[in-house]
């Protein structure tokens, strides 16, 4: 229940009836015995700057999630924001400080890594796959080079996006061997569909076939589409024997990561 001393975080987009994120922090407000709650906020985008100036000054508000369409909007608007988030000219979530500054990071890349080493997956050392370079993509391939992998290929179906992402992460990461062909699956320990391909019942892989079946026993093979849970990339990657992580386990294991950066969650929730 939302009393006179409930503390409060939000989640701020349009449209906003779509999102999980209430219903998830809510519940476990309720069943850790949190006197806190999650807004969803609908804004229209003329009211940004309203909105963050009243964010500054709401005293009772700890942060707020971002999402669409206002991951980027809000990346150059904030009083600081972490280097990944810099680079990739995003934000996924806010903290409101003491004072009342406000404090950005994109943790889509840290959410997926955190569902991945409940598979038992380090990043360190490891060779990985990322097909799809847009805002997911280019978070999680920044999470994975942050983790230390040693090879980073990236796919995308626009070859402008593969090159400005692989650019960006040369610079920020110039140890790490980065780049876009692959002939082969077999070396990879990581493959991960970061592309809406796969969604509802289209039945579409995002690699074909041919190049699927070099899929190599021990790599995990992971996707970020929600719906189905089990994509057709999923079922196919069980089907040649490798683990697998889907959407979902994403999203649930993002949650620590939200709410631990807004300071209303530990890490692993
Ligand atoms: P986006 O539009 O920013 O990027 C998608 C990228 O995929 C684009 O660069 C596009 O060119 C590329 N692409 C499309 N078809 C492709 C193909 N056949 N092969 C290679 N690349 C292809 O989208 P986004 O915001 O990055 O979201 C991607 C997906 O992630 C969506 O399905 C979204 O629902 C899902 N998502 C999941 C989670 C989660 O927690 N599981 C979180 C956020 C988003």
């Amino acid at each position: 229940m939302i009393r006179g001393s409930t503390a409060l975080v939000g989640i701020v987009g349009s449209p906003i009836a779509q999102v999980k994120s209430p219903e998830n922090f809510n519940a476990w407000f309720a069943e850790h015995g949190q006197d806190l709650a999650m807004l969803p906020i609908d804004l229209q985008e003329s009211s940004l700057d309203a909105f963050l100036a009243t964010l500054r000054g709401w005293k009772n508000l700890r942060g707020c999630v971002v999402t669409v369409p206002y991951k980027q909007l809000l990346a150059t608007r904030l009083d600081a924001v972490s280097e990944r988030s810099t680079a990739l000219r995003s934000v996924n979530v806010i903290r409101r400080e003491a004072d009342g500054r406000l404090v950005g990071d994109i943790v889509d890349g840290e959410g997926f890594l955190n569902a991945a080493r409940r598979h038992a997956f380090e990043p360190g050392g490891k060779r990985a796959l990322v097909v799809g370079s847009g805002g997911v993509g280019s978070a999680i391939a920044y999470s994975l080079c942050e983790g230390g992998v040693s090879r980073l290929a990236i796919a995308d179906l626009s070859a402008e996006r593969v090159e400005s992402l692989c650019a960006l992460l040369r610079r920020a990461f110039p140890a790490i061997e980065i780049g876009g062909g692959h002939a082969s699956l077999a070396d990879f320990d990581l493959v991960v569909n970061a592309s809406p391909v796969g969604m509802g019942d289209s039945g579409e892989l995002p690699l074909p076939e041919s190049l699927l079946e070099s899929l190599a026993k021990h790599c995990l093979v992971a996707d970020v589409v929600t719906s189905p849970e089990i994509t057709p990339l999923l079922a196919f990657a069980r089907r040649m024997g490798c683990a697998v992580q889907s959407g979902p386990e994403m999203a649930r294991a993002q949650l620590g990561n939200l709410g631990h950066f807004m300071g209303v969650t530990p890490l692993d929730i």
